[in-house]
């Protein structure tokens, strides 16, 4: 098997698009180009902390000489002769446009190619470029912990993500005030490698329409369909209309599969939206524990809550509407856009109502009415009902156990639970007799339910178990959680203790139930 560090190099981005031409690593404004190149930053003294060997498996190398592969993938050691760089990009940050962004602590160390597909690898942390603004280029080992874990177990889910192949510290500290509170901690320093196809986003076209930049707009919309859409054909204004369609279905798809295993991204600006409808950039991301579609991690947005559970499709909407923006010097017409955009609405409410009654082993969709699953939804927040739990157990409910479900899955005490006993009983009477009608195997429909209601996913207080246990240089729980997380929607008895409800302790702890961008 070819060692991970013997790929042909395959430069497309860097090779077909406008480089800066100013090498020096400064911050500023980087016009008329989509990246620079940057260095590196030489870690002092670099130890691998964990790697994906599915995603290498995937890939199909294997990591033949570790100290190597160490050196390569925190930044210390060049890949083999690849020039790396920063891609330039701009973004609307909780609906304001922001301009300039960029990558401001990942550098490309290298691409390559896979059965004429492309692969990106990407180091988070390693070193400051010229979008770095004022900050420092770095990243700290409790969000890159969460970063590779997360991108991992999202994929395994098989949701579409960026991948995580490793996880390194740096042995360098890093000043870090977590809450914004004056606080400032001295963190250990990490680098996660992670990797795609590709890290544009929808900011990488926004900037250069905000700059008026037609020729690099336009350079840019040819190689992303050239080499990430080959299928909608030669460059043109219909193939744009189509792209445009395109990323609006897989992003649509992608928030799907967000709403069915309760994942909230944290931070849904359109420099964080992929190109190609990954999750991309794990920052103050969570999981519902108790539903609730209100419920967001991330502090910096706890005043309007835009980024929350509840919003994400209405946001993925508007942040199309952006990129549509973008596209409009080349295709000049409205109306197809718009269209498209109608379209993400219409089309994410007819599936999210099959998603929903899915997850419920309801098949017959056109029997199951808006009403019934608005109702389990409202019933689910009043009584602060786990959602994981509550659907894997479902699957194996039968009738009389359905209230021992909601006593084990609520966060309410017994009593107030009580409260909602009426709501939860018609509603249950609706279910079964939805049931009942269709008349299928309690064993074949179990086993589909659990196909698309996993149960484990990460949530927030495992990460930070592996994160305290982590910062004192124990990383078992790290690999115990990547090994869990491989088969989410198995029934894995060895790992019961991580299919239960938060833990009390975690209630209301920093890392836990609550996150704030600082990483
Ligand atoms: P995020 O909110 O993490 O998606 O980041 C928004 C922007 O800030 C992006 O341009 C990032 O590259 C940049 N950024 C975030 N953290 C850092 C950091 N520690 N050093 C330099 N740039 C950063
Ligand atoms: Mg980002």
């Amino acid at each position: 098997m070819t060692h991970i560090l013997d790929l042909p190099l395959a430069p497309s981005f860097s090779a077909e698009l406008a480089a800066d031409k100013n090498e020096e690593n400064s911050s500023r404004q980087v016009p008329d180009a989509c990246f620079s190149y940057v260095k590196t930053l030489e870690p002092s003294n670099p130890k691998l902390v964990h790697f994906s060997s599915k995603l290498l498996k995937e890939i199909g190398v294997e990591v033949k000489n570790q100290e190597e592969f160490t050196a390569v993938f925190s930044g210390k050691k060049p890949y083999n002769n690849f020039k790396s760089y920063a891609m330039c990009y701009g973004g609307h940050q909780f609906g304001h446009w922001a301009g300039q962004l960029g990558d401001g602590r990942a550098i490309n160390i290298a691409e390559t190619e896979k059965d004429g597909k492309p692969i990106k690898f990407q180091l988070k942390g390693a070193g400051p470029t010229p979008y770095s603004r004022t900050a420092d280029g770095l990243a700290v080992l409790r969000s890159s912990i969460r970063e590779y874990l997360c991108s991992e177990a999202m994929s395994t889910l098989g949701i579409p993500t960026t991948r995580a192949m490793s996880l390194a510290t740096t042995g360098d500290f890093v000043p870090r005030d977590m809450l914004y509170n004056g606080n400032v901690q001295e963190e250990q320093g990490a680098v996660v490698c992670r990797v795609a196809p590709s890290f544009i986003r929808f900011g990488s076209f926004e900037i250069l329409a905000s700059r008026q930049d037609k020729e690099n707009l336009t350079k840019l919309a040819n190689y992303t369909i050239k080499h990430h859409y080959p299928e909608l054909g030669e460059p043109s204004k219909e193939t744009y209309i189509k792209f445009i369609q395109e990323v609006s279905d897989r992003t649509r798809k992608m928030i799907l599969d967000w709403q069915r295993v309760g994942f909230v991204h944290g931070v849904m600006n359109t420099d964080n939206m992929s190109i190609l409808g990954l999750t991309i950039d794990y920052g103050p991301y969570g999981w519902l524990e108790d539903f609730n579609p209100g419920w967001t991690p991330n502090t910096t947005d706890a005043q309007h809550r835009r980024y929350r559970f509840g919003n994400q499709a209405s946001v993925a909407q508007w942040n199309l509407m952006q990129l549509a923006n973008a596209f409009y010097p080349l295709i000049e017409e409205t109306e197809p856009l718009q269209s498209i955009l109608d379209d993400f609405q219409d089309t994410f409410t007819k599936e999210y109502h099959e998603m929903s009654c899915h997850k419920l082993g309801l098949y017959q969709t056109e029997k199951v009415t808006e009403e019934f699953t608005a109702k389990l939804e409202k019933n689910l927040t009043h009584s602060e009902i786990d959602m994981t739990l509550f659907y894997r157990e479902l699957s194996k409910e039968t009738p009389e156990k359905f209230w021992h479900i909601l006593k084990a899955t609520t966060y309410l005490k017994k009593k107030e639970l009580k409260l909602h006993k009426k709501c939860w009983m018609s509603w249950y009477e609706s279910y079964q007799a939805l049931v009942d009608s269709e008349n299928m195997d309690k064993e074949a429909r179990s086993v589909k339910m659990n196909a698309v209601n996993p149960k484990y996913v990460l949530r927030n207080y495992m990460a930070q178990l592996a994160i305290e246990a982590a910062e004192n240089g124990n990383y078992e729980l790290i690999d115990e959680l990547y090994q869990l997380l491989q088969n989410p929607y198995d029934n894995q008895p060895e790992h019961n203790k991580w299919y239960a409800k938060r833990p009390e302790w975690a209630n209301d702890k920093v890392g836990c139930s609550m996150l704030s961008c600082s990483s």
